[in-house]
């Protein structure tokens, strides 16, 4: 079979050397199941010749049959067309064409019966098509009568006539040939529980559907194919680690203990309360943890990490917590040193720009097991940064780091044991991604807010309303509160940024003048930074100016109002993540949106979005639908989102359906090793080989 699929292009017929590497260059095709795996992206109905009578203004591209009664070149220059008279005898209509004209005239037969495509477009009673597609009818060769599909091509294969219609041909000689050896991968008892169609079947009727019918199950069948291996993978995996690795086993809960109840600054929510236990169990199972934390802005992530490190702390074991910025870092050292302190424990911070010598000290206190919580960016990621008795590592991600970096992280330990790992997310992602992405790993969800917080107000301005706007944001100061005033991130330039950010600080400075301001930017040093939201932060300035370096990092609870300038430019879950900045006091919190009169529709859906709800998941299932999974998630993880057929944006429902039918058949035969199962295990082993094959082309 591998041998079927496996044989060049240039082997079928109809192809040879010079198409092959054409198709080679420009689609990524090599081989035999190369080009049967380029499905089509759309079908356009043959099923049906429309008569020209019937015709109406709202339909897209019809067939219809009929006789060519005159031709005549109208025009000058560019304007000169060749006008086709076309009549199906219900009525009559216009084909035209602005290319080709004189070629094309030659070609047009009086006497034949045309078959016609295209799309009709109506004006004074007129009806015509531009540019249809025209061959002769031909009863006997079932021309019409099917869904014809439509491939991408590129336009340097349109100019050498590899266009859709030619990949088509080629793959009507190729399936019938390829149909016998186009073997099976799902059980018969999954087959028949979904009720899919056979993969044979499936494939042909991706390319060639019988009718609209065939077409869904053909989807159908090969969506859920292909998002159920994607989790048997996943599931494969984390089972297998779970047999695998020793975790250490953290009983102990004293230190959590005197904790709650001597320290807790507050009544934890039932969510984080039930998120610590899932945590808990785990490090006190025997086995490795590997678990995803979400929860959204303002949820309480950073104590519930902290508990979780007391487990290992109060067990003699050190922890870590890796951020992906330094700011961000920085704030999780601030969030976590408030915590250590009451109890005594050690915290420290190592990032890009701690000094060399203290560098020293550190990875000496690492070294001897004297430090229990290190705080970091990616530089502790450095094979130097070796602990005593590593027992859990905290990761946050907000999307940023691979899985092969996370891997780095189990080696850290001087002793045979793996450190619990723990991903923690800053917004939440969809049910579908999250599955596809981290579905090796448990999930925890903190899906509730500390009590007590208002839902903050988001309201969308335009420029003509900014003087009503400063003048709320004087009432609210007058009321004790602060501000924060955003501008976006301009990413061709930093100068422009930074023209930005200044032009905005002065105007707001003259509309102020009796305020204090302070200014965070990119070009500022830490130590500016760091200076100006302190001062803030301490209630010294009553606005901040700012880029979106604030996205993470601040917590001030008096700052009740956020505007956020051109907050079109800026991408959903920025907007909510920069939301989040406020709200997180008692008080009524505000979000103003400001933008021009004249957005993208894409822009204006955020807005409506953000105005619309507060919920981060499902903020984030409209950015998904806006984005695409690829884009969402950053280039580091898009690989895994190569899917052939599956959208996570859309096909949720299947993917859940894979991913219980995984589940159920890892829990019941973890190494595939029952006949039943054999050839789900046998595909996903030279499934791997053939991922490897198309890495190697994208
Ligand atoms: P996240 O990191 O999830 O965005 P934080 O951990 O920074 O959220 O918490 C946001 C704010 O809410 C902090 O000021 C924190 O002290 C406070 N907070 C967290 N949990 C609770 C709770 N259960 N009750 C009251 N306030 C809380
Ligand atoms: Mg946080």
């Amino acid at each position: 079979m591998a041998d079927f699929f496996s044989k060049k292009i240039e082997f079928l017929k109809g192809v040879g050397p010079t198409k092959a590497e054409l198709l080679n260059k420009e689609l990524g095709i090599f081989t035999y199941s190369d080009l049967i795996l380029h499905y089509p992206f759309k079908h356009e109905d043959r099923t049906k010749i429309h008569r020209i009578a019937e015709l109406n203004e709202g339909m897209s591209a019809v067939q219809l049959s009929g006789r060519i009664v005159n031709t005549q070149v109208i025009g000058e220059g560019h304007k000169k067309r060749l006008v086709a008279y076309f009549g199906d005898g219900t009525g009559e209509m216009e084909l035209i064409w602005f290319k080709g004209v004189s070629w094309m005239q030659k070609q047009i037969n009086t006497n034949a019966t045309y078959l016609v495509f295209g799309k009709p477009q109506f004006s004074f009673q007129k009806i015509s098509i531009a540019h249809p597609e025209i061959e002769i009818f031909n009863p006997s060769e079932n021309q019409s009568g099917f869904l014809q599909p439509v491939y991408s091509v590129t336009e340097k294969l349109k100019k050498k006539y590899l266009h859709s219609k030619a990949l088509s041909k080629m793959l009507r000689t190729l399936l019938p040939m390829a149909y016998q050896h186009i073997e099976e991968n799902l059980s018969e008892a999954i087959l028949q529980r979904y009720r899919l169609i056979s993969r044979r079947d499936a494939v042909v009727n991706i390319h060639f559907p019988k009718d609209q019918q065939w077409l869904k199950r053909a989807t159908t069948r090969l969506k859920f194919e292909e998002l159920f291996f994607i989790q048997l993978k996943l599931l494969k995996q984390q089972k297998h680690k779970k047999l695998i690795y020793q975790g250490q086993n953290f009983k102990d809960t004293a230190l959590i203990t005197d904790f709650y109840n001597n320290h807790l600054p507050f009544e934890l929510t039932g969510a984080q309360k039930r998120v610590c236990r899932e945590i808990y169990r785990d490090m006190a199972s025997g086995r490795q943890m590997n678990r995803l934390l979400q929860g959204d802005v303002g949820s309480g992530k950073t104590i519930v990490a902290f508990i979780s490190m007391l487990s290992a702390i109060g067990n003699g074991a050190q922890t870590c917590m890796v951020a992906p910025t330094e700011i961000l870092a920085e704030q999780h050292y601030q969030g976590l040193k408030k915590f250590a302190d009451k109890l005594g424990i050690t915290i420290d911070i190592l990032t890009g720009s701690t000094r060399t010598k203290d560098r020293r000290v550190l990875h000496g206190r690492l070294e001897n097991g004297n430090l229990k919580i290190l705080v970091g960016t990616h530089a502790l990621f450095e094979d130097k940064v070796q602990f005593d008795n590593l027992g859990l590592c905290i990761i946050d991600e907000q999307h940023r780091f691979g899985v092969e970096q996370r891997s780095k992280l189990w080696k850290k330990n001087n002793n045979n044991l793996y450190p619990h790992i723990l991903v923690m997310t800053a917004t939440p992602i969809p049910r579908t991604l999250a599955m596809t992405l981290y579905g090796d790993l448990d999930v925890s969800i903190i899906d509730e807010l500390p009590a007590g917080r208002k839902p903050i107000k988001t309201v969308h301005r335009y420029e003509a309303q900014r003087l009503r706007v400063f003048g709320f944001l004087k009432e609210q100061i007058e009321l004790g509160r602060q501000v924060y005033i955003v501008y976006p991130l301009v990413e061709e330039s930093e100068t422009l940024e930074y023209k930005n950010v200044m032009d905005g600080y002065e105007s707001i400075q003259r509309a102020f003048p009796d305020h204090h301001l302070s200014i965070v930017h990119g070009q500022m040093s830490s130590a500016d930074k760091d200076y100006e939201m302190q001062r803030f932060k301490k209630g010294e300035t009553q606005l901040m100016v700012a880029t979106t370096v604030i996205e993470v990092g601040v917590d001030v609870p008096n700052a009740t109002v956020i505007v956020i300038e051109n907050a079109e430019r800026f991408g959903l879950s920025q907007l909510h993540q920069l939301r989040g900045r406020v709200g997180r006091g008692g008080e009524q919190s505000y979000c103003i949106l400001m933008t021009e009169y004249k957005i993208s529709k894409e822009g204006r859906t955020r807005i409506d979005t953000m105005v619309k709800t507060n919920n981060g998941f499902e903020i984030a299932d409209v950015d998904l639908k806006l984005r695409g999974p690829g884009n969402m998630m950053g280039t580091q993880q898009s690989g895994l989102m190569n899917l052939q057929i599956a959208d996570l944006a859309k096909d949720s429902k299947i993917l859940q359906e894979a991913r219980k039918m995984a589940q159920e058949i890892i829990e019941e035969d973890s190494e595939l090793q029952s006949l039943e199962n054999n050839k789900m295990k046998d595909f996903l082993n030279t499934d791997q080989k053939t991922q490897t094959q198309w890495s190697r082309i994208s």
